[in-house]
């Protein structure tokens, strides 16, 4: 992120501007669009490492979200994973 000091005519700085009209890309490979979506797939914390459970959070464009429910979206792998796993659905995954 870019970062600019404003300094005032006195020379102090008055406040420090960055810029935040930039949205990270999407996290596909290739792909420069910005991401508008957060993968959704539950990832299983790793007690062992301090990794508290959460999701991917993979960052995903609308062109690479796959949306499974209202509001739950997956990134292109964990959509994968999700239809070849259907039968043997469960609630913890263990991450990558
Ligand atoms: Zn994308
Ligand atoms: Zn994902």
């Amino acid at each position: 992120m870019a970062c600019e000091v404003i300094v005032g005519s006195n020379g102090k700085a008055l406040a420090i501007a960055c810029s935040r009209n930039r949205v990270a890309a999407c996290s596909v490979p290739e792909c420069r669009r910005p991401h508008t979506k957060l993968c959704d797939f539950p990832i299983a914390g790793k007690a062992s490492l301090g990794v508290p459970a959460g999701t991917c959070d993979a960052k995903l464009c609308d062109a690479h979200a796959t949306s499974q429910a209202e509001g739950v979206d997956f990134c292109p792998a964990h959509h994968a994973r999700s239809k070849l796993g259907k039968a043997a659905a469960s609630t913890r995954e263990v991450a990558p």
